[in-house]
Parts: C-alpha cells; sequence; structure tokens
C-alpha cells in the first residue's frame, strides 16, 4: 500500500473516530440534563400531590404543620408519590421552620445541612395551621446520582463500549498495517542480503575457475588444491545457506518432520568443522574442538543437526571482529548431550539476546561491523533443536564474545 494512501486512511480514521467521541461525549451530558429536568419535574408533580393531601389531612387550630400528621406516614406518602412518578428512591425528607431556621423533623439528622440547602423546598401552610411562621418540606437526594446515572447508564455504557471497539479496531489497523510495513521491509532486505550472499561465492568460484584454467597455476598442485578448496568451501557455505532457507521455511508448516536416527554428534563436528578449515585459515582463526561426551551417539536427524552446527560456527567466525577463536564442547549433563559453541567475537547485549532466535532478527550493526546475513539462521537452530525435544541457551557480553549452549536427549 502506497505510503500517501496508507496516512490518508490512518488520518480519515483518527478524525472519525475522534469525533465520534465528542459526539458521544455531548450526547451522554444531553441524556444526563434531560434526565436531571425529567427527575425535578417527577419531584415537583409528587410533592404538589402530596401538599394536596396533607392539607386536607390537617387538623383545624393546629400550631405548626408536623402536630397533625405522623411523620412517618409523611416518609411513606412521599416515597409513593415519586414512585408514582417514576423515581424510585427514598429521599431524606424533612420539615423546616423558615423564620426560627430549625428542623422539626428530619428524618435523617445527618442530612440536615443538605436539607438546609436543598433545591427541592416546598412551601407548605396548611389552611388548618394557625402559626405566622413559615414552613417548608424539604427533600434531599444524596443518592439522586446514582437514580440518574441508573437511567443513563445502559446508553452511556453502550456508548462507551461501541467507542471501545471502535478504538480497538483502529489500532488493530494501525498494528497490522504496521506489520505489513515492517514485512515488505524485512522481504526486500532479505532479497538483498540473499542476493549479495550469493554472488559472493559465486564470484570466488567463478575467480578460482579462472585461475585453475590457467595452466601455470593449475599445473602447482599446491596452488590447485588450494582454489579446489576454496571452490569445495563456497559451495559448502551455498549449500548450507539454501538449506538454511529451506529448511526454515518448510519448518513453519505445521506437518514438518524430521527424521531421526542414531547418529554420532562428534563425527558431525569434525566433518563441519574440517569445512571451515580455509574461511579460518584466511582469517587467521582457529576452531578448538573438545568433544568429551560419552557416549556421543543421540537420536537425531543428521541434515539439520549438521546445518545446525554449521550455522552456530559460522556466526562465531561471521560476528569475530578479529581474528576468529572458536571453541566446539561437548559432555554428558544429566543424562543429555550438552553442545557449546563458543566464540570470542563481538557479543551480544542483553537487550539483543531476547530476539536473536526471532525470525528475521538481525542486530543493527552501525558501523562496527559489515555482516551480511538474514536473520534466519538461529530462529532455524531454535526450530531443529525444538524438534528434538532439546534446550537452547545463550551467555554473551558485548565485546567479549558468544557461548551457544544447546542440550539434545539421548536415545
Ligand atoms: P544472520 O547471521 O544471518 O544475521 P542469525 O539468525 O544467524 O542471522 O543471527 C541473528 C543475529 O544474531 C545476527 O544478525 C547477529 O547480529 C547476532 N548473532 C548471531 N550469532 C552471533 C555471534 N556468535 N556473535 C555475535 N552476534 C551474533
Amino acid at each position: 500500500m502506497k505510503r500517501w494512501i496508507r496516512i490518508f486512511i490512518i488520518s480519515v480514521f483518527a478524525i472519525a473516530a475522534v469525533s465520534l467521541v465528542v459526539i458521544q461525549f455531548y450526547q451522554t451530558r444531553r441524556t444526563f440534563s434531560i434526565n436531571d429536568n425529567m427527575f425535578n419535574i417527577g419531584v415537583g408533580n409528587a410533592m404538589d400531590e402530596v401538599i394536596k393531601q396533607l392539607d386536607a389531612e390537617t387538623t383545624m387550630g393546629s400550631d405548626e404543620p408536623a402536630a397533625s400528621f405522623s411523620y412517618q406516614g409523611l416518609d411513606s406518602l412521599i416515597a409513593e408519590q415519586l414512585l408514582l412518578n417514576g423515581i424510585d428512591i427514598h429521599p431524606v425528607v424533612g420539615i423546616y421552620n423558615g423564620n426560627e431556621r430549625s428542623f422539626l423533623y428530619s428524618s435523617d439528622p445527618r442530612h440536615e445541612k443538605q436539607l438546609e440547602e436543598s433545591p427541592y423546598r416546598y412551601n407548605f401552610h396548611p389552611a388548618g395551621v394557625v402559626s405566622n411562621n413559615q414552613f417548608f418540606i424539604t427533600l434531599a437526594f444524596p443518592t439522586a446520582q446514582l437514580f440518574l446515572q441508573r437511567h443513563s447508564n445502559l446508553f452511556v455504557y453502550m456508548s462507551f463500549f461501541l467507542v471501545l471497539i471502535i478504538a480497538a479496531m483502529f489500532v488493530i489497523s494501525l498494528r497490522a498495517l504496521a506489520n505489513q510495513r515492517k514485512l515488505d521491509q524485512m522481504k526486500s532486505e532479505f532479497i538483498n542480503n540473499m542476493t549479495h550472499e550469493i554472488k559472493t561465492p559465486l564470484a570466488t568460484i567463478g575467480l578460482a575457475c579462472e585461475m585453475l584454467r590457467d595452466e601455470t597455476i593449475s599445473q602447482d598442485s599446491a596452488s590447485r588444491q588450494n582454489f579446489i578448496g576454496i571452490i569445495n568451501d563456497e559451495n559448502q557455505r551455498m549449500r548450507v545457506l539454501v538449506e538454511t532457507i529451506l529448511q526454515s521455511a518448510k519448518m513453519s508448516n505445521k506437518n514438518f518432520h524430521i527424521s531421526p536416527k542414531e547418529v554420532d554428534v562428534h563425527q558431525i563436528i569434525k566433518k563441519v568443522a574440517q569445512s571451515f578449515t580455509l574461511t579460518l585459515s584466511n582469517r587467521g582463526g582457529s576452531l578448538e574442538t573438545q568433544l568429551n561426551a560419552d557416549p556421543s551417539v543421540i537420536e537425531a536427524d543428521e541434515l539439520h543437526l549438521t546445518n545446525l552446527v554449521y550455522n552456530l560456527i559460522d556466526n562465531g567466525i561471521k560476528y569475530s571482529a578479529n581474528a576468529p577463536a572458536i571453541t566446539v564442547s561437548t559432555a554428558i549433563v544429566d543424562h543429555q548431550l550438552e553442545l557449546r559453541v563458543s566464540d570470542h567475537g563481538i557479543g551480544i547485549s542483553k537487550e539483543d539476546q531476547k530476539h536473536v532466535f526471532e525470525k528475521f532478527y538481525r542486530v543493527s550493526t552501525g558501523d562496527v561491523h559489515n555482516v551480511k546475513g538474514f536473520g534466519i539462521g538461529l530462529n532455524y537452530v531454535t526450530q531443529v533443536v525444538k524438534l528434538h525435544q532439546g534446550h537452547i541457551a545463550l551467555e554473551s557480553e558485548l565485546g567479549k564474545g558468544s557461548t551457544f549452549i544447546i542440550t539434545l536427549p539421548m536415545c
């Protein structure tokens, strides 16, 4: 997908999502205020009816309204009338003497302050009361907010749920786009690297063939052997390279199986070590083997185990800035065969150690070294180890070197 199309989609999506959130916000506020108005109207209607009924009940000649009816009766009358108006909460009720600024009655003295300041205050002076004082019935709704919320909640929850779903979809789409982009990048990097990796050995083989064609050189047996060795090494290098790519692709398939048989790990190590002789001598490096595992025969897939050892030694050489010094050792530890491949190369930082086994992951090298690769070697090694029910570990320190430790079950 083209960059501008991606930016366009992201922008439209972002604007739409933000607009939706803003609209929802205002809509929710409107719902709260509509519910608030309906609540006030309901309370007003209920209280009109309450006062009408109390007026009728008042004993003529009373000094104050309270003398004429029972307070409990007042509480339940108000609750009943509120319910008839769709308000199913019990308010705190007070009868207030406006002249003396005191309560004749309050259903919950803890809320007297709230009752005093309440906007739900109704003039109450039944015809039968002879006092000149001003009386009010005041109501307080400590749980009114809850009531209003309860009535708006469904709407609010649904709105936010929908906004959340849209936001989640937006994030998922963004991540999918980013992944797609990363994949595209990795694909083109992979093709670049592969072209480079294959071109180099091909050029070396071509050059060695040219040399062998030259009669003066080909007649000298030492030179001839040297060039044949170069061709052999480069050929082996390409074989493992192609094999790693192919096998790694095959391993992504769930139906992939290995073909285990009894193999001598020491034989495999010796064979692979042999194939690095020329590369090591060209770089003035060395490869030491400490083959202590006894027995050294395990049940494994020979081809994959060979590629595994090759990849680890190859990395050890590739990622050594100076003359490579590689050690391959084996031992029996806890009835398992332990294979260690160590180098004194550039090492891997703690952060990169967490990722080097991921497919296509390559440590960003900066100017430190310029080694080409695909970032699939270690992932392939991990897959092989897993298929053999083994375990892989990495010990490494930046600038000091790395040790890959592989444990494989015995027969
Ligand atoms: P490639 O070598 O093709 O890049 P790998 O999967 O073999 O891919 O390795 C992944 C990354 O891990 C490499 O790019 C390199 O940065 C780092 N790495 C692997 N082996 C070593 C090692 N022995 N020493 C230092 N870094 C290593």
